[in-house]
This record gives structure tokens, sequence and C-alpha cells, in this order.
């Protein structure tokens, strides 16, 4: 498609949001613009921060401010003024997470729409839709009342087996020797009380735990003389998980230490009401639907050819078709949102408006490639245009050449990142990005080789019989103290494998993801990498005052704005204002604080140094040490003070890593470490990776990008496809064996990409 016919544009004058330069950008509308960039270049500062802000707070303005008190505050970006601009749904790897009703039926409305079905067509009729809703007191399981899972006594929590009754054995408040409950068992005679639990026949165990309504003798004179006796684990649910008031809440953390969640036995986790499981179709009930895989449930609803159902038989196999092309097929839909990946996450999102007929929309994503072998690539591409070509604007940030490809129009940001970015270093179209001399440009052009020198292992770590999820019990050994890729199409079993069977046999395994790190909003990168305290003695040595005196989180803090630099206003029915604190201009310190100098420098020029500029400064071996590692990382343009909820992604990812580049010995997991990078920060990437294999440390990268599996010391590749046909080991070992091995998609596209 081209974009000189193109009669409207979104401008964007003077955005000047985080460290865009006072840029002016005229995007074609209806067409597809990426936004390409080396990780901190402004791309989202442009694309998030000021277009999709702008958009959003347009949106806000339209309605009464009684409402809008009541919606998220987006605050005016920094910008001079936005023409033309369309409302902006924005598309992004935030998790769906909602609670345990959401699934991914409920959320793409295909599970509504097969309640209908069943409604319509099912055997026997049992009523409207609703009487197929978990959600609803009609078709819910009572039990569970439609969340599949009941809390249940968990035995060996219970009970310390290697104790007798008058031991206390019995691990509960009250069944507790000398406690009032434990005296119906002990006085029942039914029991010898002094036997340890282990050594109780089975019989003897069924009757402590679970059998009920047998008439009792007692000897207890506090009970009546007869009485029913009533096991443990009822007992137990009676007073403390069926209730909520009185003991329940009494005992509420006694509860929790005995209880975990099991299936319900009432519904068998299938969520429903006895006589919406009897309804059938074609001998289905709509637990086994969407028990099914994607791909299975397509397969199954084609079967469906009754002629009054023939609507809504159409709009479900239209989104499953959807669903499965955007290589979902593998999900079922009674998966809980809540447990679905970023990318997975994204490409729902992304269903549920191909669902929508609405026109004339700006869709915004955020690296759409995410957790996508180079396989399912192509079909997101087909969803993208297909939204294009309802007459919406498409605007991607993305670094995934095979997605750039597709662009009509491309903005590349650059020249660099940080305070040396913020600007447009290309525009047009892909051919013409591909011959220009910006860094995008460049790694274009640019050709992989599979690595020479492949390290070699001596000693492994060996999982055994992994079969967590959709793992068919799979025995894999990863080699120590080298560089190893997994990879396999998205739903293969690669996250399951490395970041929850591996900590399980190897519990010191470090994982290092981009997801924000606990902190508060004062954090910035000399807190964080603890350079901070020895700046701070510094200037307390040279000046002769308490060191406390330079930190904004205590005795030096700016009085007004408490050290936080900013001062927010709340305007009982406006946005909140923030602005900077007057008295100490936005620097967060007291002003006595910035007399006292160290070398010439006070200690908020000290923070405003850029990690390059501190390099020079500082010569003190622990300050220089930690900053050379940030150097290393590629950080050099990130200011001392700058905040880490400032950080894109792909900076604090790096943050992390050289806080631990000091570290030896460590098994290191990096999943998907390439998210929100450049190519050319990629190769940045790998010599951190390189280094931490250099100081002995294991390092297990799960990655889709072919840079990445080029120059890995081993390869284990997990297929042949996902979900339930996944799980398996397709190859295991060097790169250069990979691209000979027929069977495993990923070797082929590695072939034909090193070629
Ligand atoms: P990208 O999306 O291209 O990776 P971002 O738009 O997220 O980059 O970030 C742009 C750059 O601006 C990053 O280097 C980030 O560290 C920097 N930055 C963030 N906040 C500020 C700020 N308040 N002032 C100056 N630079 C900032
Ligand atoms: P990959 O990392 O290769 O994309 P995953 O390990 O995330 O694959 O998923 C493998 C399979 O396990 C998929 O079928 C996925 O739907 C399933 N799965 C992953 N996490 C869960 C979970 N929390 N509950 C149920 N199934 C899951
Ligand atoms: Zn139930
Ligand atoms: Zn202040």
């Amino acid at each position: 498609m081209d974009t000189k016919n193109v009669k409207e544009y979104i401008q964007v004058i003077g955005a000047r949001e985080k460290n865009l330069k006072n840029i002016n950008v005229k995007i074609p509308k209806k067409r597809i613009t990426v936004f390409t960039g080396v990780s901190g270049s402004g791309k989202s500062s442009l694309v998030f921060d000021t277009i999709a802000a702008e958009s959003q707070r347009q949106l806000n303005e339209t309605y009464s401010s009684f409402i809008r008190h009541r919606l998220p505050h987006y605050g005016q970006p920094h910008v001079d003024g936005i023409e033309n601009l369309p409302v902006a749904i924005i598309i992004d790897q935030k998790r769906i997470g909602g609670n345990a009703r959401s699934t991914v039926g409920t959320i793409t409305d295909i599970y509504s729409l097969l309640r209908l079905l069943f409604s319509r067509v099912g055997n026997p009729f049992i009523g409207y839709s609703n009487a197929f809703s978990f959600n609803n007191p009609l078709g819910m399981c009572s039990e569970c009342e439609g969340l599949g899972k009941v809390d249940t006594v968990n035995i060996e929590r219970l009970l310390d087996k290697d104790k007798s009754l008058n031991e206390g054995a019995i691990l509960f408040p009250t069944f507790e020797p000398g406690g009032w409950r434990l005296k119906r068992y002990i006085h029942s005679g039914f029991f010898d009380n002094d036997k340890r639990i282990r050594d109780y026949t089975k019989e003897e165990l069924e009757l402590l735990l679970f059998k009920s309504d047998i008439k009792v003798t007692t000897t207890d004179p506090e009970w009546p003389k007869t009485s029913l006796y009533e096991g443990l684990i009822p007992r137990i649910e009676r007073s403390f998980l069926k209730k909520e008031e009185g003991e329940a809440a009494k005992y509420k953390d006694a509860v929790t230490k005995i209880v975990a969640k099991g299936v319900c036995p009432g519904c068998g986790g299938t969520r429903l009401h006895p006589a919406a499981l009897e309804c059938k179709i074609n001998n289905k009930n709509i637990a086994e639907c969407v028990e099914m895989q994607i791909a299975d449930l397509l397969d199954f609803i084609r079967t469906i050819t009754v002629p009054r159902a023939a609507t809504v038989v159409m709009a479900i196999s239209n989104r499953l078709e959807h669903l499965n092309s955007i290589g979902l097929g593998y999900l079922s839909l009674n998966r809980e949102t809540s447990t679905l990946s970023g990318g997975e996450s994204q490409r729902i999102k992304m269903v549920r408006q191909l669902g929508s007929s609405l026109t004339d929309i700006t869709y915004i994503f955020d690296e759409p490639s995410i957790g996508l072998h180079p396989h399912d690539v192509n079909k997101i591409n087909d969803l993208l245009k297909m939204l294009r070509d309802r007459g919406n604007t498409v605007l991607i940030v993305e670094h995934d050449p095979d997605i750039i490809k597709i662009a009509d129009y491309i903005i590349d940001m650059g020249p660099k990142a940080g305070v040396n970015g913020g600007k447009i270093s290309y525009q047009g179209s892909f051919a013409g990005l591909a011959q220009s001399n910006t860094l995008t440009g460049k790694y274009l052009r640019s050709q992989t080789r599979l690595k020479e020198n492949v390290r070699k292992s001596g000693t492994w770590l060996s999982l055994k019989n992994a079969q967590l999820h959709n793992l068919k019990n799979i025995s894999v050994n990863i080699p120590q103290g080298v560089m190893t890729v997994v990879t396999g199409v998205a739903g293969s079993g690669k996250s399951s494998l490395v970041n929850q069977v591996l900590p399980k046999f190897y519990p010191n395994t470090i994982l290092i993801d981009q997801k924000p790190v606990q902190v508060s909003k004062r954090s910035n990168i000399a807190t964080f990498t603890g350079i901070f305290d020895k700046i701070r003695e510094l200037f307390s040595g040279e000046n002769h005052v308490k060191p406390a005196l330079f930190s904004f989180n205590s005795q030096g803090a700016c009085p007004n704005c408490k050290g936080t630099g900013v001062i927010y206003t709340d305007l009982a029915f406006m946005d909140t204002v923030v602005t900077m604190c007057e008295v100490c201009q936005g620097n967060r310190f007291m002003k006595e604080v910035l007399h006292y100098k160290l070398r010439g420098k006070n200690i908020n020029e000290v923070l405003n140094m850029t990690v390059d500029e501190a390099l020079t400064f500082f010569r003190e071996e622990e300050i220089a040490a930690t900053l050379k590692r940030l150097e290393d990382t590629g950080l050099t343009y990130i200011t001392l003070g700058q905040s880490l909820n400032t950080l894109s992604g792909g900076e604090l990812q790096r943050v992390k890593l050289a806080a631990e580049l000091e570290s030896r010995g460590n098994v290191y997991v990096l999943d998907e470490p390439t998210t929100g990078l450049h190519m050319s920060d990629i190769s940045l990437l790998l010599k951190i990776l390189d280094r931490l294999v250099e100081q002995e440390s294991t390092v297990i990268v799960v990655e889709h990008n072919l840079d990445v599996i080029s120059q890995a010391d081993w390869v284990i590749d997990l297929g042949p496809s996902a979900g339930e046909n996944g799980g398996n080991v397709m190859f295991a070992g060097l790169p250069k064996e990979l691209i000979n091995c027929n069977s495993s998609i990923t070797g082929q596209y590695l072939k034909e990409y090193i070629t």
C-alpha cells in the first residue's frame, strides 16, 4: 500500500515528553506505521506517553466533570498540540489478569456464544443461556459457586503422623491436646490415643478422618452419654471452611495453614450445575467444549449443522479461527486469564478488537512479536493488515524486521538513546530505511553467522521426568557454564520447563526479567546500585557533616515537597495538577545542602551527571566499578538520579544485569531478554551474557530471536508445536546441528536466516 495518496495525517507538534527534542511528526492515517529505533531512543515517549496519552485525555474531556473525576487521570503530555487524532485503543502486553471467573472464553465473548448455542440446540433443553453461565446462580455449581475449586483440607498439613493423638498429632487449634474438640476423639473409644498416626491401619485412619454419623457412647463427662461421631475432615469443614464468622474468622490464619485449593467435588472442576452438564450437542457438553484446545474445538463446532444454529455457529467459528490463526490454537477456553503470559494477553486483546466493527480508530501496539516464533509472526501480520483495511490507523512499536517489513510508513527514532536520542532519524518506506544510515538501517543490512568458538561444558544440570502443563514427562540435560538457548513456538512449553520446573530442581536459579522492581518513587540508579551511600559518605567526609544530610529521603529533603521535587494539587473536580516544587526547583534538596561541595560539585549536580560523566568524576574504586558495569551494559547516557520508574523495560533489565555482573557461578534464566531491544542493543546484550558465562555462570535464555539463537553454545528446541501437540524435546545440541535437523521448525528458520 502506498502512502502517496494519503489525504489525512495525524500531526504531532512540539513533542517534548521525556527525551523528545521538541519534534514535529506527520503520521499517515489509515495506514500501518511502525516506530523503530534503539532501546531508549524515545519510541514509547512518542507513541504511548504523547499520542496515546493525549487521545485518552481528549476522550476523558468529553465526559462530565462528575464522571471525569472517577476516571484514571492522564496528565497533559508535554506537546504543543496533536491534530486530527482519532480515538486510540492500546493493545499492549499488560497481562489481562482478572479474577478467577475470567477465562479466555469469557473475555473473548466466545463463551457467551457457546451458551447461546447450547440453549438453542442442546439436548435436552434446560432453559435460557444463563443456565450455562458459571457466573450466574442459575448455572453455577452450588458447591464452589462457579469457581471450580474449593478449599479442601490438606491431610499432610493437618496431621503430624509421627505423633499420637495425645502427643498432638492434629495440628489445628481446639483439636490440640487440652483443646475441647480433641476430647470427642479421645473419649470416643475408637482409637488408641497413644498410637502414632503413622501406625494406624487404613480403617482407623479412614475412621479418624472421614467417617460420620456413627453412634458413640462417650466417657467424657462434659458430653451427652450417647451422640454421633463426626470425622475430622467433615468436622473442620463444617466449622471452619463453610463459615466465615465466629471461630472461622478467629482461626483464619490456622485455616490457611491446613487448606489448599482442590478440584471441586461437586462439579469436578467444570464450575457448572449438574443440569448444565447433562445438556449435550453431538455428545459433548459445554464443559467438554471449553476443555478442548481451540484448534480442536473449531473442528467440533464445524460439525454442528443444525440450520437454526447457523449464525451462532458462524460467529463462534470466526472468533476461534482468529485465535487459531494468531497462534493461540493451543489454548483452551477454560484457561484463566490470570495465567496468560504478556504476549498471549496481547494477542487475546487483538482478537477482541477483530470482533468489533469500529472504523477510524487508532490501534497502538507494543511489540506484537513478543512471545512469537518466527513461524507465527506472519499470522500476526495478516491481522494487523486486516485492521488497517477496515479503515483504521495502526501504530506499532517494533524491532522485529519481519513486522517492520509490512509497514506502509516507518518512523525511525534516534540517533541513539536517552539524551542522545529523541529525534527522528528517518521517515519513509521500508526500502528506504534498509538503505539509510541509521542504526536500524545498518542492522537491517547486516548478515548473521553462527558463532565460531562454541564453548563446551563438562557438567550438566539434569531435569528428570518433567510433566508440568504440556511437558511430556521429558528429561533434559542443560550444560553448565555455557549459554543455552531454549526455543520452540509459543505454547511449546519453554516457560513451563525453564521458569517453573528448573527452579524446583535447582532453587538457586536467578530469574532476570523486565518486570518493574518493587521500589519507591524515589529510587534511582544511584540508590538501586548502592553507590549513593558511598557518594553521601564522600560528601560527608569532605564537609564534616552527617551523610543523612545528603539524602532526599531524610534530613536533606526540601521541606516544601518532602524530597519529591514536585507538588500535587488536587482541584476537587479537575485532574490533579503536578507542578515543579518552587522552593527547590525540582532538585529535591534543602537549599543549605547545596552549599556543600565535592570537588566543586554539589549533590544535585552529581545526581544530574550521566554515567559517562560520572566515570570521569569518580576515581573511588568502589563507585567506579559499579559505573563501569553500567557502562558495559550500554547505559552510559542515563543520569545517576534518574528514577527507576522512568526507565524503559529493556533499560531496567540491563540495570538488573549490571547489578549481577559481579557474582560468580550462578544459574541465570532470562525469558525473552530481547523484548524491547533494537537489533543493535542485542549485540550488547549478548556481550553481557558472555561476560556472565566467563564468570563461570550458567546462562539459560528463552528466545525466538535468531541473532541470539545463532550465538548459543547449546540449543534445546521444544515442540513440535503448541499445547497438547508440544512439550517434547525436538532437538538438543549445537546450533550447527540444529540447522540440519529437519524435524525442527526453529532449525529451518535459523538455516534460512544465516544464509
Ligand atoms: P524506547 O521506547 O525507544 O525504548 P522510551 O521512550 O521508553 O524509549 O525512553 C526514552 C528515553 O528517555 C529513555 O532513555 C529514558 O531513560 C529517558 N527518560 C525517561 N524519563 C526521562 C525524563 N524525565 N527526562 C529525560 N529522559 C527521560
Ligand atoms: P511457551 O513458554 O513455550 O510459550 P508455556 O510453557 O507458557 O509455553 O505453555 C506450554 C503449555 O502449557 C501451553 O499449552 C499453555 O497453555 C500451558 N500452560 C502454561 N501455563 C499454564 C497454567 N498456568 N495453567 C494451565 N496451563 C498452562
Ligand atoms: Zn463446583
Ligand atoms: Zn522542593
